[in-house]
């Protein structure tokens, strides 16, 4: 097939005019289809319904040190999920604090303390004119939405290959007391899939910030995420900071929200010591303790962390298919034409693609029409504005095999489309 620019404009109109008959077809089907959101499908939620089971007819509802666990306390968590964690992220169970099911709760609760009461003895942010975070684009909506709400100016930060683009944060964090702030996913990061390089991880350990209480939220959502026998590697941030002094940096975030239940997992913060007395101090104010109830469930189910890394040997078998069958048309239908480009990701929950400049709104607009639901063209940016209007997360892990393979159609279909409307009225 001709490359799509390549193409007369004769060609180009009869080849529009050929996927239009498609696309009506499509749109006929009346489908109801949804790739919006990074969710775990049932059958990866089923994967975990025995743990539901490992408290049932049990009496010892103690956890290791003696808490019963039904009972208020141990604010930072049962031992056992504490040394999990702590293994899963390469640091010392005293660096770990258990929070809820949420890790985006934690990352707000550390924002919220930030604003209010300040980090460290610092001027609460509230109380500045002026507070402003560095977010590698394109990235999560959600982090973005956080810093929107309290009134955080956003900056975008281009990402690499090998993670952002390290020159641009070090001047913005070394020379602006007013930084305050940068969102990382490190490791298969949404949406793009890559996972930050050990020179990249090692410029976040030497920066130097102009603002005492600038923090990096290394939200390492996807720490054992893996699509590949051959997976990618972090350097631990916490390593490379301790060759600098610079542990207190960073604020870590995981949680088991793909591992076990979204909605009924296990969130932690990991940080340095100062940092989680810090954190402590506010969080013993909010809440008298977490739910240890479903920590133990977890704890007994998994045991340790290589129990967790068998598990997701079963999610992987589920997912992989599905992220095939998006890659696999995308190669069939796309790849020569010279419209778009997209990654493959050795892990994570996400494809990013990139259509030609100025054409992801309209393929929204074009699926939303027949009936399939896309992640919001331009979540990926702050305030929801991609600035070339071509980027567009796919989420492949929810909709059954069947779905997606309709809805992928649909979407190469609707790519070129857009991609025609915007040559021929070039
Ligand atoms: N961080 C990232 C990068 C995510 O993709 C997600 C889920 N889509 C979350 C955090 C949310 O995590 P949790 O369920 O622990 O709040």
């Amino acid at each position: 097939m001709k490359q799509y620019a390549s193409m007369t404009h004769a060609e180009q109109k009869a080849e529009y005019d050929r996927l239009l008959n498609e696309y009506r077809a499509f749109c006929d089907q009346h489908l109801s289809l949804d790739m919006s959101r990074g969710k775990p499908s049932n059958e990866q939620l089923e994967l975990s319904m025995p743990m539901l089971d490992v408290l049932h007819g049990q009496h010892d509802m103690r956890a290791e040190g003696g808490v019963d666990i039904r009972n208020y306390g141990q604010l930072d968590g049962i031992p056992e999920v504490k040394r999990i964690f702590a293994d899963l992220l390469e640091v010392e169970p005293d660096n770990i604090m258990v929070g809820g099911n949420s890790s985006l709760n934690m990352m707000f609760d550390c924002i919220n303390w930030a604003e209010a009461l300040g980090i460290m003895g610092c001027t609460p942010w509230a109380k500045l004119d002026k507070v402003k975070f560095l977010c590698p684009v394109p990235g999560y909506d959600r982090h973005f939405s956080i810093c929107e709400l309290f009134g955080i100016e956003m900056i975008n930060i281009p990402m690499k290959e090998d993670g952002p683009d390290m020159d641009l944060v070090r001047e913005y964090v070394e020379n602006d007391d007013s930084v305050k702030g940068i969102w990382c996913v490190p490791k298969y990061s949404n949406p793009t899939g890559i996972t930050y390089s050990d020179d990249v991880v090692r410029a976040f350990a030497a920066l130097k910030p102009a603002a005492k209480d600038f923090r990096i939220f290394w939200d390492n959502a996807y720490c054992v995420h893996h699509l590949s026998d051959t997976p990618d590697q972090l350097l631990n941030i916490f390593t490379a900071c301790k060759e600098q002094g610079s542990e207190d940096l960073v604020y870590e975030f995981t949680s088991s929200s793909k591992i076990s239940f979204s909605g009924a997992g296990i969130a932690v913060v990991a940080a340095s010591k100062a940092n989680m007395a810090d954190l402590k101090s506010k969080r013993t104010i909010q809440t008298i303790g977490p739910n240890k109830v479903v920590q133990l469930m977890h704890a007994r189910y998994f045991h340790t962390a290589d129990g967790i890394r068998e598990h997701m040997k079963k999610h992987r078998a589920l997912i992989e298919p599905k992220f095939n069958v998006v890659l696999d048309a995308f190669d069939k239908e796309l790849s020569e034409l010279g419209i778009a480009s997209y990654t493959r990701p050795n892990g994570g929950y996400f494809i990013s693609f990139d259509t030609m400049p100025g054409c992801a709104s309209r393929v929204g607009e074009l699926c939303k029409q027949a009936g399939v639901v896309l992640t919001t063209v331009g979540a990926t940016f702050p305030y929801g504005k991609d600035p070339e209007d071509k980027n567009i997360r796919v989420a492949p892990t929810f909709p059954s095999i069947e779905e997606l393979s309709q809805a992928v159609t649909l979407f190469c279909l609707c790519v070129k489309m857009a991609s025609l409307e915007k040559l021929m009225n070039a």
